[in-house]
């Protein structure tokens, strides 16, 4: 493969270069150790000093007060689904959720395994192509769940339903650490790594202690967060590589201005990628404009006997994973933090070029 490729696949994604560069150094030897990082024992102090690096930055770029802990855990997000009712919500107790999209939806099948769900508000009325403004959330509910960006149909909640008067968690899976938010209102956020903080395979969960505890549930000792917390996060093995490529992400943002920095970025990108787009009437954008995500951008084409056309010519331009999911049809850019505004230049001149062959 020659000339530079641009990687905007939804996940796993792009990574920075020295992030690649320096994790495979580790996996030939690790910190001059003459051990490749695969072979490497956790419970040794160059391995707890990975994990504690990892936690501490996490602590430090989202500003976290004392009462937030940082795990790194097995699984994906979809763990997740399960593991936040298993924690939080008693067998007859009631949990909120929002349902804006295939990820919300993955989220309220897990929770009515638990207890009972309400919808505090749902976009299903405009196909997943907005946000809901107006929620509807029992004050008795364990949780409201949110999905701050959902990563299929290409929308991002904006504004944050803060006060919503119970304790607040999010799936961020493909949006954290891309923009600045008041991570402390959260009481929990967990997050699959492989889209913005490093590689598949671990979990990022950040959690306010104070909600644990309380529904009474007997639960697996590896599904308790209080477990977690109380073994720093080394309750059994961690995936040792996977959190070693995170902790080299994490610094690699805080290099590049930390959440702030890279959200300025992030907006120039998202900028010049709609901007472009909606120049052109050649392609539709079925995204409410309020509610567009910053990191997956979806559109389609008008006349959709031009779409080959144009995957042809993204493949040709050595542009990978523009294709959008077999459920929407269509584009998918994805602006994960490591993809350079060079990287959106490219593919917005793409487009025009596109667009004025086809008039
Ligand atoms: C990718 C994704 C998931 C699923 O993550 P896995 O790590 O594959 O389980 C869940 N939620 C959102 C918002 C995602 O983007």
């Amino acid at each position: 493969m020659s000339g530079t490729l641009y990687n905007f696949n939804a996940g796993p994604s792009i990574l920075p270069k020295e992030v690649f560069e320096q994790a495979s150094a580790a996996i030939l030897n690790f910190q001059d150790t003459g051990l490749s990082i695969l072979e490497y024992g956790h419970r040794t102090p160059a391995f707890e000093a990975v994990m504690e690096e990892a936690r501490q930055l996490i602590k430090e770029l989202m500003q976290l007060d004392a009462d937030h802990e940082v795990l790194f855990l097995h699984g994906g997000a979809t763990t997740q689904f399960m593991q936040v009712p298993v924690n939080l919500l008693p067998d007859d107790g009631l949990a909120s959720y929002t349902e804006t999209g295939t990820w919300a939806n993955k989220a309220i099948k897990e929770a009515k395994l638990y207890g009972h769900v309400e919808i505090a508000g749902s976009s299903r009325d405009t196909n997943f192509t907005s946000i809901p403004k107006q929620l509807t959330v029992s004050p008795t509910a364990a949780y409201l769940h949110i999905t701050t960006n959902e990563t299929i149909a290409g929308t991002q909640w904006h504004q944050l339903p803060y006060d919503c008067g119970v304790p607040l968690v999010a799936d961020m899976s493909s949006d954290v650490l891309s923009r600045v938010l008041d991570f402390n209102k959260f009481d929990l956020i967990y997050a699959g790594a492989q889209k913005n903080i490093g590689a598949a395979g671990v979990n990022l969960v950040v959690i306010n202690k104070n909600i644990l505890n309380k529904t009474g549930r007997k639960i697996p000792t590896i599904l308790d967060y209080q477990n977690h917390i109380k073994e720093g996060s080394m309750l059994n093995t961690p995936p040792v590589f996977a959190v070693y490529v995170c902790m080299l992400t994490l610094r690699w943002l805080k290099a590049q201005g930390g959440v702030a920095g890279i959200e300025m970025i992030n907006d120039q990108k998202a900028s010049l990628l709609y901007d472009t787009l909606d120049a052109i009437p050649l392609f539709n954008k079925p995204i409410a404009k309020e509610d567009r995500s910053k990191m997956n951008v979806v559109f389609t084409m008008n006349d959709p006997a031009l779409e080959k056309e144009f995957l042809d010519l993204c493949k040709q331009e050595n542009m990978i994973g523009v294709k959008g999911h077999r459920s929407v049809g269509g584009f998918r850019v994805s602006l994960y933090n490591a993809m350079p505004l060079s990287g959106v230049e490219a593919i917005t001149q793409l487009i025009k070029t596109f667009a004025t062959k086809k008039g």
